[in-house]
């Protein structure tokens, strides 16, 4: 008698089940289980095992030099790779449909075929003449780029193994990769993850670089693929908002470089066009001198970043208060207005507050904590932050203002583009003589709440329309802050 060998396999993280259920232990989606074949190749119990075949160890010490990398040209995109794309690896790109993954990897796969290298494209997702179009409409069209619409690994393997082996191998996508030795639908985790198996083994043994593209769903999770992710050399993720016409490479994971690094794109009509300058791009169009505004002079990877952190601070008709945020952690957001509450007697339990970093771009350093409490009792006061000044540091539950890395880099970038003021950490303070900038230190954030709402316009200046906010702000702390 043959053993039932159906699995119920979790399509978002993997995990399986002996019989169905509608919610995955593992990682809590519902609806995520399917029914799968466990069939890997009929290795009955009658049947004797395979005898190994013996290979030759190598002593640790031995002579290998450093991974030659292939830099594609695109610097921000080398920038993410860390300096190009080494032989032998895989990375999976993910990201959003539509966001423009196929359009970024199509101008990559162009651009080393200019240079002379093999590039192979495997669509399995659209038509060669739809691949033909794109590149056609991005001016690609006379570059020597080998192109098919394949889905079947074992196809594209004896494909790829015929003649010169190609330098890179771009696959759109892993999820319309299917492989003979699995009996599972393609899409499903284990024919995904197969496909995968047998991709990156062929990429070890001839040298080629695979670029696997991956879908991912509504929360950012690489769909399928997910388990594919512990496979990969690396993982980028293609990031952007709809409606922005930025686009930001991320390095999830890296193992031959960086993973904070992030590479600018801009979408036009001619395709990706690289951001050399991302603070100048982000910055391009501020709302200089509105209250509820600050610029936060940020770190991302080794590049000193500015971008406008913006705050609304409204009162609210709901009986418990909004409190939206779109490209910061919200539960950071959550912890600088209770420190604001609970320090600087600012009480914001009957307003609204939402805030947004502007742009679309998403942050993740603690560092802009002293930015967003700025912008959000510069709206609450209705007080104007000079439209000159940059701001960053940490800020600890006790409401203390604690200094963060690279001090130096970030007051150079924000000289460059042209600020004069810079409201930092005193703990900082040392790092940041020779800017030329106008610094202020504050030591706790008592002492920049004194400071804005002291600017505050009086009561008398407002318009009636204009609710005295001021009545929201308590007895502030005496303010710490000393000009240089
Ligand atoms: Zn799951």
């Amino acid at each position: 008698m043959a053993r039932n060998t159906q699995t119920f396999v979790c399509q978002n993280c993997g995990t399986t089940y002996g019989r169905w259920q509608g919610k995955c232990d593992g990682c809590g989606e519902w609806n995520t289980i399917t029914e799968e074949t466990a069939g890997v190749a009929s290795a009955g119990p009658g049947k004797a095992p395979r005898k190994g075949r013996a290979f030759a160890l190598e002593p640790l010490s031995g002579n290998t030099q450093e991974a030659p990398r292939l830099a594609c040209g695109i610097a921000e995109f080398d920038r993410v790779t860390g300096g190009g794309f080494v032989r032998g690896s895989v990375l999976l790109v993910g990201g959003d449909p539509g966001i423009g993954k196929s359009t970024l990897l199509i101008q990559t796969a162009a651009m080393l075929a200019r240079a002379g290298e093999r590039v192979v494209y495997i669509s399995g997702e659209e038509a060669v003449a739809q691949v033909r179009l794109r590149a056609d409409r991005l001016g690609l069209a006379q570059t020597p780029v080998e192109l098919a619409a394949e889905t079947s690994v074992e196809d594209i393997i004896a494909t790829l193994s015929t003649g010169k082996t190609p330098r890179l191998v771009v696959i759109d996508s892993i999820q319309t990769m299917w492989t003979d030795t699995v009996d599972s639908a393609p899409g499903t985790v284990t024919q995904v993850r197969s496909a995968a198996q047998v991709l990156i083994r062929f990429a070890k043994r001839s040298g080629a670089c695979i670029i696997l593209v991956g879908h991912v769903t509504k929360d950012g999770q690489i769909a399928g693929p997910r388990v594919v992710e512990h496979m990969v050399d690396a993982v980028l993720s293609f990031e952007g908002e709809g409606a922005q016409h930025f686009r930001v490479l991320r390095a999830v994971k890296n193992r031959f470089g960086p993973t904070d690094e992030i590479g600018v794109f801009e979408m036009t009509g001619g395709g990706l066009a690289e951001v050399a300058n991302p603070s100048q791009f982000f910055l391009s169009e501020r709302d200089r001198g509105t209250p509820g505004t600050a610029v936060f002079a940020g770190i991302e990877g080794t590049r000193p970043l500015l971008v406008e952190m913006q705050a609304l601070v409204a009162p609210t008709s709901l009986g418990t208060p909004r409190r939206a945020v779109v490209g910061w952690d919200p539960s950071r957001l959550s912890m600088v207005l209770a420190v604001l509450e609970a320090h600087c007697g600012v009480r914001l339990g009957g307003h609204d507050v939402y805030l947004n970093v502007a742009g679309g771009l998403r942050i993740v350093e603690p560092a802009a904590d002293l930015a967003a409490a700025a912008a959000l009792v510069s709206s609450l006061t209705g007080a104007s932050l000079p439209a000159d000044a940059v701001y960053f540091g940490e800020v600890s539950l006790s409401g203390i203002v604690r200094p963060v890395a690279q001090t130096a880099a970030r007051l150079k970038e924000a000289q460059k583009l042209g600020f004069g003021r810079a409201v930092i950490p005193e703990g900082a303070q040392a790092d940041s003589e020779n800017t030329g900038l106008a610094v202020a230190s504050v030591s706790t954030l008592q002492g920049l709440v004194a400071d804005i709402a002291a600017s505050a316009p009086s009561q008398a200046e407002r318009s009636p329309d204009v609710p005295t906010q001021n009545q929201g702000i308590g007895r502030a702390g005496r303010s710490v802050t000393r000009m240089r």
